[in-house]
């Protein structure tokens, strides 16, 4: 913290007496700090009636008086009796970075997530709002008309007529600070200019933005069929009527639910409101943007890639009320709008709506606690919805919409099931089984394209040693190594460890070192070889590093100057491609066999995604699945497109097992490099949650301590318990009760997870 930040700053704090005055003030301030309570300062006489909540402090924190930016929650009057507090030190911003229901909104994550309020606040506000926030002044700088007649007048300085005739050059208005540096003034000129008005400083919006938002076509609306129209109809009720509700809009791919979602934010647009539209990260492409930039004048999307000084600006947009419709993903739910009047959360089953770092929030009941507060409704979309959300309907809790079939009744593509232990091909070592070989030369023969999914990058998994069975792990994880051919290397997809193969086995020094099973890599090459002809385009994050080449590889399948497009997750979300008459799942094991909960959830997800992405023009298209376990429940429910089945199968099993959607869980993870403290750590605190389960928590469960999944991960050890209960809230009790007594080592850190997604 640079003392310059400070904008009210006083050098020495006066040691604040207890006095019993009546306009002694209290702030509550939080840190980021994983406590929840916010400590108690008194606001010193210089600050008094300027401190405000939503602004940031300094504060002298701890024993050591250290000072400590923090975050001002509340402001109260002095109460008699309480003890003497210590003084906020400096103010650092001269108006609130959030308004109450921001405040309510983080205080409530906190809450929920088992995180500090601080920790909250300091990931929802962006860098550049925090740094900026002191110099709001993101106003412009430009001359007013006719300016050119005084230009030669004896009453300008030499400075000053620079600073004009750099402004009458560049033609657009230029921000205060980039005015003086090219002029090589001070603010002196620039001030007297713009008090003679000569100058006039005005918003303006950035050349990035602006650029952005030019070559957009306007879009006529899309007739929309009867199956839209009373989806829409559902949903506009609760828009007109002022009201919270959350709509679970089910709709198979293809079915056309941005129509409706485009249509239920008009209305709220013509009521002067804003609505921010959430999307998997991986979704923001070009066609998106396009798609919501097309039928709206001010559409501001938010990304992860953009500069603190583009968000910051983006954010002030925003609440400025000038934008119609934020586009983001999962940070844009914290978009600052004025008058909120709708959330969309799209592909809502995606797995990135929850952040999976403190604090670990799931941007879907974050918006549905925003659109509670804020009286508007909430629309889930998903062909796949979650099963948590897919229970809140069952039970009426949400409101279930429907749309079970494609536009123009184009029926949903089939799917077949190859089983892949009885293969020919695949018994000779090919990843192509013969099914697969066939239907791809069949679908490029006509001229159709195809999509081939494979869930593991690189050339190889599998690293391992043929006389003793060793497979190779990374030294820092508990991962196995991937070979990754073109680098000559092998790989830890975990923490980016690479070395070279080693030539003999590090167990028995055997020289028998084999590469095993198949990465996007391999699957490239032998695709390659197999069609000769094709010109196949190979997207993973290996090969889509350069920013910008997701989307330019996308264009190019489009252009139809790829046959074959093969690939990660990355290929399989929300792709739009007519010609596209074959999808193929290299291996739909890799998921199904992952330690995890929501194992056969993601199976069935991802299936039904990918088919998704064919039979969505005139032609068309089917669907090819390779898998070992062609009896699974998962898949098969997915080959058939039935949903409905699958999810009752589903929760039949969460039931039995009292898992997640019928439960709540909090996972506790203790990291550190000592494998013993780590351990001992995670068992004490095991029993001491034990040990508080009394009254009313007699019916929680504590699961473990026990070693993590993967037990290592960049050189730290990894323990883990689960406090499993009834109700978010019971859980939450718990660990309340437990919290505050905890001591820990110093090298033993300690992160809450509730709701974990991520079962690593
Ligand atoms: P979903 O998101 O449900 O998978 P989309 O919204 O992407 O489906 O729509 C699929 C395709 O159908 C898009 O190309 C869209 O332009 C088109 N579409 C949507 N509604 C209509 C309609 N009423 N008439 C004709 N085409 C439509
Ligand atoms: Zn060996
Ligand atoms: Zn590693």
């Amino acid at each position: 913290m640079t003392t310059q930040q400070g904008m009210f700053g006083f050098a020495e704090t006066p040691e604040w007496q207890q006095a019993a005055q009546e306009d002694v003030q209290i702030a509550d301030v939080v840190f980021n700090l994983p406590l929840e309570r916010p400590y108690s300062y008194a606001v010193p006489e210089p600050l008094r009636g300027r401190v405000q909540a939503g602004q940031r402090v300094l504060a002298p924190l701890g024993r050591s008086n250290r000072s400590v930016v923090g975050y001002c929650v509340g402001v109260r009057p002095f109460e008699k009796g309480q003890r003497a507090l210590k003084s906020i030190t400096e103010l650092l911003d001269a108006e609130p970075l959030l308004d109450s229901s921001m405040l309510e909104l983080t205080r409530w994550i906190g809450e929920r997530y088992l995180c500090g309020w601080g920790q909250v606040l300091d990931s929802v506000i962006p860098a550049g709002v925090r740094r900026k926030s002191g110099t709001r002044e993101i106003n412009a700088l430009s001359i007013v008309e006719g300016v050119e007649d005084v230009l030669n007048t004896p009453r300008l300085t030499r400075q000053q007529k620079n600073v004009l005739e750099i402004l009458l050059k560049e033609g657009r208005p230029l921000p205060a600070a980039e005015l003086c540096e090219r002029a090589g003034c001070g603010p002196g000129p620039v001030n007297t200019l713009r008090k003679r008005g000569l100058i006039v400083a005005e918003r303006v919006r950035t050349e990035v933005a602006a650029a952005e938002q030019r070559d957009v076509e306007t879009q006529e609306d899309l007739l929309m069929n009867d199956q839209q129209l009373k989806a829409l109809e559902q949903i506009l009720r609760p828009i007109r009527a002022g009201e919270y509700e959350t709509l679970l809009l089910h709709g198979v791919t293809g079915s056309g639910k941005t129509e409706v979602y485009i249509r239920a934010i008009r209305e709220v647009v013509s009521y002067g409101r804003q609505a921010i539209v959430l999307v998997p990260e991986i979704s923001l492409t070009p066609q998106t943007i396009r798609r919501f930039r097309s039928r709206f004048s001010s559409v501001a999307v938010l990304h992860s890639h953009m500069t603190d000084a583009e968000r910051h600006w983006q954010w002030q947009q925003i609440a400025s009320g000038e934008i119609q419709v934020v586009v983001g993903a999962r940070s844009a739910v914290f978009a600052p709008t004025p008058h909120l009047g709708l959330i969309v959360i799209d592909e809502e089953h995606e797995p990135s709506f929850k952040q999976d770092s403190t604090p670990r929030y799931h941007a879907r009941e974050v918006a549905r606690k925003r659109c509670q507060d804020e009286k508007v409704p909430l629309i889930l979309g998903s062909a796949t919805p979650t099963l948590e959300s897919w229970l809140r309907a069952q039970r009426r809790l949400d409101t279930l919409v429907s749309m079970p079939h494609r536009v123009a009744g184009r029926p949903l593509p089939p799917v077949v099931i190859v089983d892949t232990r009885s293969d020919p091909r695949m018994a000779r070592g090919y990843s192509l089984g013969r099914a697969m070989f066939t239907a791809i030369g069949t679908a490029l023969k006509a001229n159709g394209q195809v999509i081939l999914f494979l869930n593991l990058r690189g050339y190889s998994p599998v690293v391992w040693c043929r006389s003793c069975g060793t497979g190779l792990k990374c030294p820092n994880c508990d991962i196995s190594m991937t070979w990754h051919r073109d680098r000559a290397a092998i790989v830890c997809h975990s923490c980016d460890y690479s070395t070279s193969p080693p030539s003999q086995c590090p167990s028995c020094q055997s020289p028998a070192i084999r590469f095993l099973g198949t990465g996007t890599q391999k699957l490239d090459e032998e695709v390659q070889k197999a069609f000769p002809e094709a010109r196949v385009l190979r997207m993973d994050s290996d090969s889509m590093k350069k920013p910008g080449s997701h989307d330019e590889a996308l264009d190019r399948f489009r252009r139809g100057e790829v046959d074959i497009l093969l690939g990660t997750q990355m290929i399989a979300k929300g792709l739009d491609f007519p010609n596209v008459t074959l999808v193929g799942v290299i291996d739909a094991d890799t998921m199904l066999r992952q330690p995890d909960l929501r194992a056969a959830e993601r199976t069935f997800q991802l299936i039904a995604q990918v088919a998704g992405r064919t039979g969505r023009g005139e032609r068309g298209g089917r669907v090819l699945v390779q898998t070992s376990s062609p009896d699974d429940k998962a898949v098969k429910f997915a080959s058939k497109h039935d949903f409905l089945g699958f999810a009752q199968h589903e929760l039949a099993e969460r039931h039995d097992a009292m898992a997640p959607p019928f439960t709540a869980v909090a996972r506790v993870i203790f990291r550190g490099p000592d494998e013993q403290r780590t351990r001992q750590t995670a068992i004490a605190v095991a029993d001491k949650l034990k040990a508080a389960r009394q009254g009313e928590l007699q019916s929680l469960r504590v699961l473990g301590a026990a070693p993590a999944p993967v037990v290592r991960l960049r050189n730290l050890w990894r323990f883990h318990l689960q406090i499993v209960g009834k109700t978010h809230e019971l859980v939450r009790q718990l660990w309340m009760a437990v919290e505050s007594t905890l001591t820990l080592p110093d090298d033993v850190e300690l992160a809450v997870d509730v709701d974990p997604m991520n079962a690593r």
